[in-house]
Parts: C-alpha cells; sequence; structure tokens
C-alpha cells in the first residue's frame, strides 16, 4: 500500500490523502458501500463502477459459507469471481459470527460457532480468517477480533480487549507466512469499548506494532451506544492513531456521522444504511431523508434532487413514478440504491474538495444548515465539531438542539 496525505484541514483534524492498493488509487476519505455476498443488492458489479466507486467491502462470513473457498479458490480470488477489478476490504467474519450464528462460544483459540446450514460445529481462528481473506484476495482485510457489543460492561470488555491484541499478533504471524503482504493489506482493529482507559491500553499496544499493519479501523461502536460517548470515543483513537496511516470507523454510514467522523481525522467507513434504506423507499439528499413511500410525492414530478449526477436523476425518474412503484417492483430498490451510493459519494467527494481548498469548516456549516433545516441539530454533533474548532452555532445562533441522537427522522426502517 501507498499512502500519501495530500492536504490537512487548518482547523479540524480532516485529511485528504490518496491510498493505493492493488486494483488503483482510491481517494480518502471515502464512503465503502457493503456487498455482503459478493453483490451491492440490487446492482451489479458495472453498475457500481458506472458509479465512480472504486473501493467496496465484501463479508468474509457470508463468502465462507456460500459460494465457499472451493469455489474462490477456483475462481482465482474475489474480484474475479464478481467481476469487480478495483478496490476490495473483507472484515474478518467474527462480527457476522457473533451476530448472526445461534450458538457462538470464544476461547484464546478462536470462536467456536455452528454453521447456520447444517449445525456443524466450526472453529474459526485468527490464523484461519487470515487463510480465508488470503483466498477472498481482497486488497485490504482485516484481523479476527472478539467482539463484544458496545453496550456490554464489567470485565468482558477488557477480556475482549486484551484478546484482539493477541489475536493481532497470530494474524500478523499468520499474514507474513503468507507472502501476500505485497498485495494484501492488514488492518488492525482498535478494541476497548466505552471505558477510555481500555481504549488508551489498546491503542499503545497496537501502536508498537506500527511496522507490521497497514492500517487501523475503530471497531465496537455503532451498536446503540450514546453518541456523546461515540464521538468521543472515535476522537481519542483517532487523535493517536500513527498519521500515516488510514484509519478506518467501522459501521458509519448517516451522512452526520461521516462528517463529523472524518473532522475528527477518519479516512474509511462502512456502512448498510445507504443501501438498505433505499430498498425501504428513502432517497437520501442534501435536505435530508426523503421517503417516497409518503402520499405527498404521488403527484411530484421532480426528480429525487435536481442537478444529481446519479443515472436515476439524470433519467428524469420521478418522485411520483419512484412513490408509484416503491413497495412493488424491484426497479425502485434499483433506482434509489444508484441515487443513495451517489450521495455517499457526493458527501464525501464535497468534504475532499473542501479539505483541499481550506474551506471545510464552512462546507460542515452549509451540510448541517441544508440538511437539518429548521428540524434542529444533533447536541452531539454541535459538541464533535466544537472540539475541532467548528462551531455550527455561529451562523445559526438561533436553530434547536436536539440532544440524544438527535433528529427522529423515519429513515424507514421497518
Ligand atoms: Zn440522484
Amino acid at each position: 500500500m501507498e499512502f500519501e496525505i495530500l492536504a490537512r484541514c487548518p482547523t479540524t483534524k480532516a485529511r485528504v490523502s490518496r491510498m493505493k492498493l492493488a486494483h488503483g488509487v482510491t481517494a480518502l476519505p471515502t464512503f465503502m458501500p457493503v456487498a455482503t455476498q459478493a453483490a451491492i443488492k440490487g446492482l451489479t458489479a458495472q453498475q457500481v463502477e458506472a458509479l465512480g466507486i472504486n473501493l467496496i467491502l465484501n463479508n468474509t462470513y457470508h463468502l465462507n459459507l456460500r459460494p465457499g473457498m472451493k469455489i474462490l479458490k477456483e475462481a482465482g480470488g474475489a474480484h474475479r469471481f464478481q467481476g469487480w477489478n478495483h478496490n476490495l476490504l473483507t472484515d474478518s467474519g467474527g462480527f457476522q459470527l457473533v451476530s448472526l450464528s445461534k450458538f457462538t462460544k470464544i476461547t484464546e483459540e478462536g470462536a467456536l460457532f455452528s454453521s447456520p446450514f447444517d449445525g456443524e460445529l466450526t472453529m474459526l481462528t485468527p490464523e484461519e480468517s487470515m487463510a480465508i481473506q488470503h483466498t477472498i484476495g481482497a486488497d485490504i482485510i482485516m484481523q479476527l477480533d472478539d467482539v463484544v457489543s458496545s453496550l456490554t460492561t464489567g470485565p468482558r470488555v477488557g477480556e475482549a480487549m486484551w484478546r484482539t491484541i493477541r489475536w493481532l499478533d497470530r494474524c500478523i504471524e499468520a499474514h507474513e507466512q503468507s507472502g501476500k503482504t505485497d498485495v494484501q493489506n492488514l488492518f488492525a482493529i482498535v478494541q476497548g469499548g466505552l471505558d477510555p482507559d481500555l481504549r488508551d491500553q489498546c491503542l499503545e499496544e497496537m501502536i508498537k506494532r506500527r511496522d507490521r499493519v497497514a492500517g487501523y479501523a475503530i471497531g465496537g461502536l455503532s451498536g446503540g451506544e450514546e453518541k456523546d460517548v461515540f464521538w468521543r470515543v472515535i476522537k481519542q483513537c483517532a487523535d493517536k492513531l500513527p498519521d500515516d496511516r488510514p484509519r478506518y470507523s467501522m459501521g458509519i454510514g448517516f451522512a452526520e456521522d461521516l462528517l463529523v467522523c472524518v473532522a475528527l481525522g477518519v479516512d474509511m467507513a462502512d456502512c448498510v444504511f445507504p443501501t438498505r434504506t433505499a430498498r425501504f423507499g428513502v432517497a437520501l439528499t442534501f435536505n435530508g431523508p426523503m421517503n417516497l413511500r409518503s402520499a405527498k410525492y404521488a403527484s411530484d414530478f421532480k426528480p429525487i434532487t435536481e442537478g444529481c449526477p446519479c443515472p436515476t436523476c439524470s433519467d428524469g425518474t420521478t418522485r411520483a413514478m419512484l412513490h408509484h412503484i416503491v413497495a412493488l417492483e424491484t426497479a425502485a430498490a434499483h433506482a434509489l440504491t444508484q441515487h443513495n451510493l451517489v450521495f455517499q459519494a457526493r458527501v464525501m467527494g464535497g468534504a475532499r474538495d473542501a479539505i483541499m481548498a481550506g474551506t471545510f469548516p464552512q462546507y460542515l456549516k452549509t451540510f448541517f444548515a441544508n440538511y437539518f433545516g429548521d428540524d434542529g441539530y444533533p447536541e452531539w454533533c454541535v459538541n464533535a465539531l466544537r472540539s475541532v474548532g467548528v462551531d455550527l452555532l455561529e451562523d445559526r445562533p438561533n436553530v434547536k438542539i436536539i440532544p440524544g441522537q438527535g433528529v427522529k427522522w423515519d429513515r424507514a426502517e421497518p
């Protein structure tokens, strides 16, 4: 991997960088769409490519179950299997294993789980996770970590954090022995729950291994914790992680979360949110989410967003048409998925342009003013951005401040 910082925001911790991997250059900060089963739901690889996206995420757990490693080996890896000639990141499989398997027992050796198909007990070890990811052949691979919910408290959080460090060492050994370090890049995952001391200890240990890892992820968040705690953990990690390595915040997808994370120094994020919410009829726009199931769009003949370069908006597909087919035809999910991925790319592309131009604080203020309008700003966003020198209230002193998670939008999860 080549990683080069091109510009820094003089106010916040945001930076623009260039990450060169075996399948091309990706500009950071970026949002990575999730192609769980080697496909972004509703889109072909060629359609994703046509949207200008060049880094996506595959789920190791799902690919290991189906099509399985035998077929991926025969295909020559996941790039060839899915017809994707750009950059690819795979998770370690640990998170899905714990959240989806009915039986999972964590031991020092690895995670023991039962297959959802035949119930057979299987052990996923750090070495096995590396071997699977080597077969998949992603450009960025993640260490196996011991995952606990961000709502877990007590000694289990520390136990999982220390085990994650020991598993990182085993992943590093297995990866270095594979001879694939020049084409596949291993990322460590910082754990430690919501406890600042545990996070500090984890950071210290993982930074000691900086010469043997290509980048760092911040894990164990986005599990329902208070947002005011969430951003403080992100800031603590981003402040301490090595400046010359990419930083990946896992499971972040709401536009305001992305921009706050970028301001705190995060370079990469992934989430199923934009594609999932599309399938439930919600278009993401710079004026906030638009639920096309609402009757108010029945005779609205504008595109979702005037001037949006996505195929749906530039084809002139009307809101009325989308409303008409939204719960009935897969074409609606397809159209909204393309629009939403372009929206995410525009939010991040706009951030990169603004950082390069030295206008990122103004970009944030304009984005929040348009996105939240008079609904009010989430208090945690105001606090987080103040911590890096941007006062969202400077131009809008009378805007409402919403405590907790922020505006209760219908983001259309059923
Ligand atoms: Zn569009």
